[in-house]
This record gives structure tokens, sequence and C-alpha cells, in this order.
């Protein structure tokens, strides 16, 4: 018998600095339990905003993708995690403004090629665990909305030889262009989650910020109309999931967190320390972030739900 394989998570992410706020905690909970982790990234984030006032020039702008990069880097450093790749498309920007239309967006490329792009790193790769957003991507931007779609058909096709077949081995190796020796073969990922934020981090964060004299994000401003405040809900509950729907709580207090919470601070360009986000401090992190929540969407595995390790099912 040959040693059994380490396991593979594989995040996938639409921008630099989603990798931490969405899955941080996983990734570096895999890292230590000695996990391989594997970072996907669509695109580099080249539209963002830049929060801080004096970094905010049109020269860094310019720049951006590339500095966003180095963030990235020594977000992974924190995080313990030392691969990751990028799709290499061009960041969409929010939806409805100009970038949507870029020919070299995330938004405007052919679906099945951008999952083929994604399709490849599976196999490459080979995790047994992916996660992605779920089909609003989380909260409707567009780049998001594709890191869903790209991930649920990357999950589907990687195993099935009939995608993409160009990438795979050919029978006469050392030709076809392959990279590694042998080529690459169909993988078929065990798991499938789609990260998630449960309806009572909503009441959590409020609360806490209320006590710090804060009004949250999640809720709408006083002076909002009754259709504005309807409009507010109808968002809110697309971007929610109520606890009883999430089908895997991590638990990620303790060192995780706290690697989190040091990697988020990585992403100058980013994070403002007058985002409510980060206002919460650490404690309110803790509090509103100590698990992270998943949704089981896939499985070649048996299971047993609740889950509390986004690897249960596989041995
Ligand atoms: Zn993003």
């Amino acid at each position: 018998m040959t040693e059994p394989r380490r396991r593979t998570l594989m995040t996938v992410h639409a921008h630099p600095d989603d990798e931490t706020i969405g899955t941080g905690g996983a990734m570096a909970r895999a890292v230590a339990d000695g996990h391989r982790v594997i970072l996907v990234t669509g695109t580099r984030g080249e539209l963002g905003e830049i929060v801080v006032p004096e970094m905010d020039t049109p020269d860094n702008h310019r720049r951006l993708g590339e500095i966003r990069a180095g963030e990235l880097e020594r977000a992974m450093g924190v995080l313990g995690v030392t691969e990751w790749e990028n799709l290499g498309y061009r960041d969409s920007g929010m939806m409805g403004t100009p970038g949507n239309h870029d020919p070299r967006s995330f938004w405007q490329a052919p679906i099945d090629e951008a999952a083929g792009r994604l399709t490849w790193l599976v196999r490459r790769y080979r995790p047994d665990v992916i996660t992605t957003y779920n089909a609003f991507g989380g909260y409707g931007h567009p780049d998001h909305i594709r890191t869903h779609d790209v991930g649920v058909r990357a999950f589907e096709r990687a195993g099935d030889p009939v995608w993409y077949p160009e990438q795979l081995a050919t029978e006469h190796g050392g030709s076809g262009g392959s990279i590694e020796e042998g080529g690459l073969a169909p993988w078929a990922p065990s798991k499938l989650y789609e990260q998630a934020i449960p309806a009572s981090v909503r009441g959590l964060m409020a609360e806490r910020l209320k006590s710090l004299g804060k009004t949250s994000f999640w809720e709408p401003p006083d002076d909002a109309t009754p259709e504005q405040v309807a409009e507010f809900e109808a968002f809110a509950a697309k971007m929610l999931v109520p606890d009883d729907t999430i089908t895997t709580w991590l638990d990620v207090s303790g060192d995780p967190l706290e690697k989190k919470w040091a990697a988020i601070h990585e992403h100058v360009t980013q994070i403002s320390d007058q985002s409510p986000f980060m206002l919460l401090g650490y404690e309110g992190w803790r509090e509103s972030w100590g698990r992270e929540a998943y949704i089981l969407r896939d499985s070649r595995v048996g299971t047993t739900l609740p889950e509390t390790d986004l690897f249960a099912g596989l041995d």
C-alpha cells in the first residue's frame, strides 16, 4: 500500500481579499491540519476602490492588479498557504459599470472557456474539496457570480473526459502540451461547497456595532423610505441564508481566526480601519466569525449533516 494522499482543499474566489474574508479560517485550519490548500482567484481586482486616501492615486489605480497581487501574497504568507493561481481575467467592476463590457473581463468570458480554465486547475491539483459562492455570488458582483458559474461547472466536468479532452494526456506521452509527467487525467473532486453568511450574523454584528455607536451595514439608514427599506431587505435576504440551511459549521476560533484577522490587514488597499467590518474589532470577529458557514452543494461521498469539517466523509 502506498501512503495515503494528502487531502487537498481548493478555494475559488473572485478578487484578492475575498479568499481571506470568505474562507481564510478554513484555509488556515486546513494548513494546520496538514492538508494542501490551493487558492484560485478569477481576477486581480484591478477595478476596486482604494480605501486608503493617501494611496488613492492614478498611479496606484493603474498598477492596482500588481499591488493587490503583492497584498495577496502577504496574506497567503499569514494563512500559511503556499500555492495560488489566477484564472487570468480582468476585474469586471460592480454590476452596471463600464468594466462589465470589457472583452477581457471575467463577466464577458465565454462560460465554457472560463470553466475550462478552472477545470484544468482541478485536474492539475486534484482537490478533494472545492469551495465557491452561491448563484447570487454572495452579493451580486459580476465576478462573484462568474466564480459560482465556473466553480459548479468545473466540479461537474473535471472528472469527465468528454469535457476539454485537449487538456488530457495523450497516449504517446511527452507531447500534447502536458506539464507533468504523464500529463493530466480526469479528476472528480469529492465535495463542492458554497460559502454562506448565516442570518444570525446580521444581528450579532448590528448589536456589536450599536454598542460602539456605529450603524451596521446590515441595517437600512434611519431616513430610508419604505420602498428603500423593502429593497434593502430583499438584498439582505439574498446575501444571508437562514441558519438552519447551513450544512457545515467550521470552528475557526483561536489560531485560524487570529491568522484570518492578521491576513485581512495585509489587504491594505481594500480594508479601511473605519469600515464597519473592521470596527467590530477582533472581539467582534470572534463573536460573528468564530465559525465559518458552508452549504454542501454536491457530494460524491456519503456524509452526515450537519458537518463540522469540510473533509468529513472522505476517510
Ligand atoms: Zn470580490
